[in-house]
């Protein structure tokens, strides 16, 4: 999505897309995401919290080109508040929004919501057609429907992919993942994995462990020991953790990884960025804290 001038044409190599799922509630945006990732989250809910991970990675044989490993990152933006705040931030992470849309019910508003959301960040968006499964499912109203709103399917002459499913029975799943390769194919996406990592921060909290967060690296490699500064914190990356809670030795371009050593908790959506060693990194993260104070103690003195 951002080219920088400081990266030679050379150095950029294919990254995965990054996608996020938006659609109106209960069309079934956390059904779909568990049936990618496999793990059923969904049926995990206990009193209807919903159990939050807010991006991953997924790596599967490419169907296409044999021997090749796919890999697609997954966004699960509750509210869109992570979307929205880092698109205030200028940081475009997002390359591919899937706008999900139940068969049964067809076009509402947080459909129409998102939709808006995914034309301002001007972001190609693929149309998944939920609950096919469903004896009340209408695909041929929801096709009507979004064309209304300016999304022409690409069998009838337009070009927005549209793929039919059932997060459910889990039919069709496989082909959106396909749907959405093609997509980021012709979207020729690429960073330079070869220099220091830069990223947004998805998710952040306290773990056992001490403050952890979710990160997504936009460019370069983030590695295990890298001195990282986000914000007003810093730390040394201590350890990278996947999806399957496997510890990584490194993320590259568009890959989410959990990542455990900063000395606070971020905000969702700030920029972290790896830098030559940990004293730098405190002595920036210092400065930034004392500005806070600084400013905090002005707008208590108004
Ligand atoms: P979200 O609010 O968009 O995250 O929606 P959920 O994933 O929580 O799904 C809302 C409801 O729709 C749940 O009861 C799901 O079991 C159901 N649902 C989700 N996908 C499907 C599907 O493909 N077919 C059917 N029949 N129901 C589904």
């Amino acid at each position: 999505a951002e080219l920088d001038p400081t990266d030679r044409p050379e150095d950029l190599r294919p990254r995965p897309p990054v996608v996020t799922v938006m659609g109106h509630v209960d069309h079934g945006k956390t059904t779909l995401l568990d049936a990618i990732r496999k793990s059923n989250v969904a049926a995990k809910e206990v009193g209807g919290i919903t159990q939050h991970i807010g991006a991953y990675t997924i790596s599967f044989p490419h169907p296409e080109r044999k021997g090749e490993l796919a890999q697609i990152t997954f966004l699960d933006t509750p509210g869109h508040a992570a979307f929205s705040a880092m698109r205030a931030r200028g940081a475009n992470v997002t390359d591919i929004v899937v706008l999900v849309v139940a068969a049964d019910d067809g076009v509402m508003p947080q459909t129409i919501e998102a939709l808006n959301h995914a034309r301002a960040a001007g972001v190609p968006i693929i149309v998944a057609i939920n609950k096919m499964d469903h004896p009340a499912a209408n695909p041929l109203k929801v096709r009507q429907q979004l064309q209304e709103q300016g999304l022409i399917p690409d069998d009838w002459g337009g070009d927005t992919i549209f793929v039919e499913l059932s997060a459910l029975t889990k039919k069709g799943v496989d082909k959106l993942l396909e749907m959405i390769l093609l997509q980021a194919d012709l979207l020729e996406l690429k960073a330079n994995p070869n220099r220091p990592a830069v990223g947004n921060i998805i998710e952040s909290g306290i773990s056992p462990g001490g403050p952890t967060v979710t990160a997504l690296v936009r460019k370069g490699t983030l590695r295990v020991g890298d001195a990282l500064l986000c914000g007003p914190y810093y730390g040394k990356v201590r350890a990278l953790i996947n999806e399957d809670g496997e510890r990584l030795k490194e993320a590259g371009p568009s890959v989410a990884v959990k990542v455990l050593g900063l000395n606070g908790v971020p905000e969702p959506g700030s920029e972290f960025t790896v830098v030559e060693d940990e004293r730098k990194a405190r002595e920036i993260a210092e400065q930034r804290q004392e500005a806070l104070r600084t400013r905090a103690a002005e707008t208590r003195a108004k």
